[in-house]
């Protein structure tokens, strides 16, 4: 890969992981990912391949199956994947917030039950928090759950569930009355138990994947629930965790946003890779056009911006693999990437002139998926409140 977007102080386990999977990506994920993308088909063997690699269970510890890896090495993991096709590092992205939700608010009956499952890929996740209503503003979500008896009744209708269809096991964040004064304080989430695939079980439907720009052979679903009966029980934590839910789901969140951080860097190195040899290819007015200055010094400029998102990124792994809050650390990582990746694949496009446009090339591909980037896990205007809340409590000046 060359100097840029390396990582100092990796153990030699992480090194290993990392090498097997980029050796992966080089010949299991890159020469199909135009071909299953154009066709919008879901990379069934390429998932396989990942499971039995222990891809699914990188972050479980290995008491319930898992590899018992740090958020970091999850990380460059999914840049390495992203590098190769940014949909299957989103096969396994909800699927890591959901095991992350499980293990760090989970009870232990939920740990022992649903990890080792989630561990070998047999039971897939999705996280779903957004509605047809809002994304970004959470506390409006309208879905509901009643009490009655030992159970709860959900209704309502969630959206832009990543994974809605082949998860097993949805962590959902749904209205409760808890009597609380603050709307944050009614929010609960459950671990809703499902049928993997499309239509109706039980009170939930999924009703069919939704069209996308980009982010194709992985499914985007909606899902309804109309009366769907789940026991108390499936509260993450229990049900003394009930309106705990929005503070679950920030934490599971937070990581994620890593994750998109570490996408982004993934799509923005491949942009990158194509830029530089493009430039050396193509020929104009009697030169390679890396001779013209300005066609280098793009290129000068696309590398910087990797290597700063990749060392935020990594930053921001490394904080919370310390046990630190990142949310600070966390939102500046995303929003710097996916702001950069956004930058870094349109001037990859440029510089390869009308071939850019042309499905034939790897970089239209790239171009199109670089956009969910800069929405997913909270766009950068949501980002930025993040960020500028954080630092004005810290920063407060007295009164
Ligand atoms: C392909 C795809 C997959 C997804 N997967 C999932 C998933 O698995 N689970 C899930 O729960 N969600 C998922 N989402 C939803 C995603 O998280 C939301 O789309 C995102 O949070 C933005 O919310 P919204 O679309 O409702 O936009 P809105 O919240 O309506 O925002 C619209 C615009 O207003 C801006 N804005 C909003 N509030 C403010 C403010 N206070 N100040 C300044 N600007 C503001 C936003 O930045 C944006 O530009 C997915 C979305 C997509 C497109």
């Amino acid at each position: 890969m060359g100097r840029i977007a390396q990582t100092d102080g990796l153990t030699d386990v992480q090194a290993d992981i990392l090498a097997a999977v980029r050796s992966f990506v080089d010949k299991e994920i890159l020469p199909y990912a135009n071909e299953l993308e154009r066709k919008d088909e879901f990379p069934d063997a390429i998932v396989e391949a990942m499971k039995e690699m222990g891809l699914f269970g990188i972050t479980i510890p290995e008491q319930y199956g898992g590899l018992g890896e740090s958020l970091l090495t999850y990380a460059l993991v999914v840049e390495e994947i992203a590098r190769g096709w940014m949909s299957v590092s989103g096969v396994i992205n909800t699927h890591f917030i959901v095991a992350y939700l499980v293990l760090q608010h989970g009870t232990e009956e939920q740990r022992a039950r649903l990890l080792p499952k989630m561990a070998t890929g047999e039971v897939r996740g999705a996280f779903s928090m957004s509605e047809p209503g809002c994304g970004s503003d959470v506390s409006a979500i309208t879905t509901r759950a009643d009490r009655d008896g030992d159970d709860y009744v959900v209704n309502g209708q969630k959206m832009w569930l990543t994974n809605g269809a082949r998860a097993g096991l949805v962590a959902t964040l749904v209205k409760t009355d808890e009597g609380a004064d603050s709307v944050y304080r009614n929010m609960t989430t459950f671990l809703l138990e499902k049928e993997p695939g499309f239509g109706t079980h039980g009170g939930i439907t999924i009703p069919g994947k939704l069209d996308k720009l980009g982010y194709k052979g992985v499914e985007t679903t909606e899902m309804i629930l109309d009366g769907h009966r789940t026991p108390a029980s499936s509260i993450l934590g229990g049900p003394e965790a009930a309106g705990k839910g929005f503070y679950q789901m920030m934490d599971g969140v937070e990581v994620g946003r890593v994750n998109v951080a570490a996408r982004a860097c993934g799509i923005m190195i491949r942009a990158f890779e194509l830029a530089i040899a493009y430039a050396q290819q193509r020929r104009t007015f009697g030169h390679q056009i890396a001779d013209h200055q300005a066609i280098a010094f793009k290129l000068a400029e696309m590398a910087t911006k990797v290597e700063a998102g990749h060392l935020m990124m990594v930053n921001a792994a490394r904080k919370k693999d310390s046990g630190q809050r990142n949310d600070v650390e966390a939102g500046m990582a995303k929003f710097l990437a996916s702001e950069y990746c956004h930058e870094v694949t349109t001037e990859s496009f440029r510089i390869h002139g009308g071939y850019g446009y042309s499905k034939e090339y790897e970089i239209e591909r790239l171009y199109r998926e670089a956009p969910f980037m800069l929405i997913g896990e909270g766009t950068s205007e949501v980002q930025k409140r993040i960020i500028s809340r954080a630092l004005l409590k810290e920063y407060k000046l007295p009164r």
